[in-house]
């Protein structure tokens, strides 16, 4: 299912870690929810089966090849999209997701496979109307994670992977992109979301 042939819209947040996706998906929600549009706040890897083995994976990455992990992530999106996702776009809803394929193109892009065959096994997935990619340095978001949120950093989160993983995201090339000064304030972020998202919207 293409974006524009749908009633609600799809939009996602991308980026490497510690870059504010999170913090962001819950401003939005609530200012469109003020406007009164019914919304979707959901996430990637779900809490679903497939969604809480890869998250099993973050304290140990290694368990799996690198093809069973894209598999792993492909079931979690499938289900993801069939259960949650496209009945909330069929009703209209404005569906905002925490991750979505470009993570996985750029994710596991950098640990080896080939992004550009990573977006073509995603050809199932609705295309986003809009994709946020949060770009910050890596440091930056490093320094976030570990004092802001208070957490260690996980397999998927050390510094010279994710500097890969950045590189991977902007190669990434899609009309629905748009890049996101994620090194500004909380405050200068969300403006910056409001200014792609409300236009989309027609508000
Ligand atoms: P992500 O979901 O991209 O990993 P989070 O939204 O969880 O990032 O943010 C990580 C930490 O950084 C949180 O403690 C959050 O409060 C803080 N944070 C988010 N955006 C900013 C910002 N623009 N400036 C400073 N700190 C931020
Ligand atoms: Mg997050």
């Amino acid at each position: 299912m293409t974006s524009g042939n749908r009633p609600g819209f799809l939009i996602v947040f991308e980026g490497t870690d510690g870059t504010g996706k999170s913090t962001q998906l819950e401003l939005l929600r609530s200012v469109l929810q003020k406007k009164g549009f019914e919304v979707l706040a959901t996430r990637e890897p779900t809490d679903g089966k497939y969604g809480r083995q890869i998250r099993e994976l973050y304290s140990n990455r290694h368990k799996l090849s690198l093809e069973e992990e894209l598999e792993l992530f492909l079931a979690d999106r499938k289900d993801h999209i069939d259960t949650l996702i496209a009945p909330a776009l069929a009703a209209g809803k404005t569906v905002l997701c925490d991750r979505y394929y470009l993570s996985t193109a750029a994710y596991q892009g950098a640990a080896g496979l080939d992004p550009d065959i990573i977006l073509q096994r995603n050809d199932f997935a609705p295309v986003p109307d809009l994709a946020l990619l949060f770009q910050a340095p890596i440091e930056t978001g490093i320094k976030r994670i570990t004092q802001g949120r208070g957490d260690s950093l996980n397999d998927f989160e050390k510094a010279d992977y994710l500097l890969k993983v950045a590189r991977v995201f902007e190669q990434l090339t899609l009309p629905c992109i748009k890049h996101i000064d994620a090194s500004a304030s909380i405050e200068a972020v969300h403006r910056e979301v409001l200014n792609h998202v409300l236009p989309l919207l027609k508000t």
